[in-house]
């Protein structure tokens, strides 16, 4: 089976076996890494290995905090403005959908949150200019969604903000093509779509950054005290850190980014071209250069169709396709650890499904 879901999302293969050849393998530790002290020598070369090869993968300049964290990415949200604005300073938020959304409400209780930019009114279809952004000019910092997950819309090039930290919610298009890192103050992922499993969040963070006063805030809630602590400020998660770091050796070891960005490509290309292809049969209204790589998102031309579609891709291996209780309708969901055939099926599938209910 392929499974298309948003996240949790599909892991790779090779990962799976890994994992679960090592899970009750107590001999080489005396423990299997699910037991495993996070203080111990064997989780700390674990969680060494980890930062290095996440490093290495997305060419992270030295001059950048990385951060394993809990929380998930909504946590950061609201610890963004914690860390990296004074009380009641402006921070710009360019809106794109639902996460950007999300994102701006998370951070209202602590900052004069300006809304830069919003495609709302046309249903999130598209991305806003970069000359119609109103930036505030004294904000923190802006923040916008390099992938909206629901809305199946993304940036292709990194806004340029000029001297004002850009922090940018990489959720769910982390490593899915070459980034480049310092044209960002952070960027945040929870790792259940291109990293691994859920319940690990990875935070990028420019280290001058972590100079900034921020707002009154526990430790627990304090980046600066999560780095110093090199991310073990309490019991992290340390199975999910461990799988985490499997992900990034098997990118590593497929080609690293630059190959997967060949990969999604390809992938989106083929899923795209069956919507477009099928004489209005199926639909997505996102503008072409808007249209994500990792979501995509469509809808079927009769919407009383959508549960046949479903039961019969499910029959034919194909899961998890059905669209977000926010938009309805259907997102394939395409990160990394898709593989090429699971595209090409699904394509495969439309084409076959559209000629019999067309
Ligand atoms: N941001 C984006 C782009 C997402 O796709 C998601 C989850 O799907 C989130 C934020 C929220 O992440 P979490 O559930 O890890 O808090």
């Amino acid at each position: 089976p392929y499974n298309f879901s948003a996240g949790p999302a599909t892991l790779p293969e090779a990962v799976l076996q890994q994992a679960q050849a090592e899970f009750l393998d107590r001999r080489a530790a005396g423990a299997s890494v699910l037991e495993l002290s996070h203080r111990g020598p064997e989780f700390m070369q674990v969680a060494e290995e980890a930062e290095a090869d996440l490093r290495t993968l997305l060419s992270i300049p030295d001059d950048y905090a990385v951060l394993f964290l809990q929380g998930g990415a909504t946590t950061q949200q609201a610890l963004i403005p914690l860390n990296f604005a004074d009380p009641g300073q402006a921070a710009d938020y360019v809106l794109t959908g639902h996460w950007g959304a999300t994102a701006l409400k998370q951070a209202e209780p602590y900052v004069m949150a300006h809304i830069a930019a919003d495609t709302s009114v046309d249903g999130y279809r598209d991305l806003p200019a970069r000359d119609e952004w109103t930036l505030s000019g004294d904000a923190a910092y802006v923040h916008y969604t390099a992938n909206e997950t629901i809305h199946g819309v993304e940036f292709r090039d990194i806004p340029d903000v000029g001297d004002v930290p850009l922090i940018g919610d990489f959720s769910s298009s982390i490593a899915a093509e070459p980034l480049d890192v310092s044209r960002f103050g952070v960027i945040y992922a929870g790792a259940q779509k291109n990293l691994g499993p859920v319940g690990i969040t990875v935070v990028i963070v420019r280290r001058d950054l972590l100079g900034r006063a921020g707002q009154p805030r526990a430790p627990i809630l304090d980046y600066r005290a999560h780095d110093r602590a090199g991310s073990m400020l309490n019991t992290p998660p340390t199975f999910n850190w461990y799988l985490a770091g499997l992900v990034f050796k098997w990118m590593l070891a497929e080609g690293g980014v630059a190959e997967f960005a060949r990969r999604n490509a390809r992938k989106a290309a083929v899923l795209y071209e069956a919507i477009d292809g099928s004489g209005g049969f199926y639909r997505n209204t996102v503008a072409v250069d808007a249209r994500s790589r990792m979501n995509v998102v469509f809808s079927l031309h009769d919407d009383g169709l959508d549960a046949r579609f479903l039961a019969e891709a499910k029959e034919a291996g194909l899961i998890s396709l059905k669209g977000h209780r926010v938009l309805g309708g259907m997102r394939a969901s395409i990160y990394n650890a898709m593989p090429e055939a699971g595209a090409l099926a699904l394509a495969g599938f439309m084409g076959d499904f559209c000629k019999r209910n067309g």
